[in-house]
């Protein structure tokens, strides 16, 4: 049992050191960039906020944070399964993981930052995650969008803008 827990929290700190710079967050880079946004990903904000967030609008106070479901506990998501043994111990872990995420979230509202989750199921409909983030960051530089599009229209927009974008996994 202990040698279980220690193998788990070895693969959690493995997962850690993994974490930055991992194929989800190279797909949400490539995403934002193709959106037309100005971002960092090792700049002095991504070490110094609340959170670390994985990447930074600096000039419209914008952090982002890739999440993987498992971990971050997505609420309805396939991925966040329980393990079947240890059961106190992922229990506490992953509440551990909801409050750290929770407090992080109001640390950066308090210091007047909008904070953004990109869950990782998300990244299999790369259309509608571009037409959620369209919708959640400002729009004003979005592919020369007109300002009066109503949601439905800028949804709509987006999505067969961004049809033919679809991750190197699928092609
Ligand atoms: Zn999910």
């Amino acid at each position: 049992m202990a040698d279980k827990i220690s193998k788990a929290k070895r693969s959690w700190l493995m997962s850690r050191v993994a974490s930055k710079h991992t194929k989800p967050e190279r797909l949400v880079r490539s995403l934002l960039h193709r959106l037309g946004y100005r971002f960092t990903v090792n700049g002095p904000k991504n070490k110094n906020l609340p959170g670390r967030p994985d990447i930074v609008l600096p000039s419209r106070k914008i952090a982002v944070f890739v999440h993987g479901c498992f971990w971050h506990r997505h609420a309805d998501c396939k991925i966040a399964t329980t393990p079947k043994s240890n059961t106190a111990y992922w229990d506490a872990k992953f509440a551990r993981n909801i409050e750290r995420d929770c407090q992080t979230e109001a640390a950066l509202l308090l210091q007047g930052w909008q904070t953004i989750t990109i869950w990782e199921c998300e990244l299999k409909q790369l259309d509608q995650l571009a037409a959620r983030l369209v919708n959640s960051l400002p729009r004003a530089k979005f592919l020369n969008l007109p300002e009066d599009l109503d949601d439905q229209q800028l949804v709509a927009e987006t999505q067969s803008a961004y049809a033919t974008f679809r991750a190197p996994h699928e092609k």
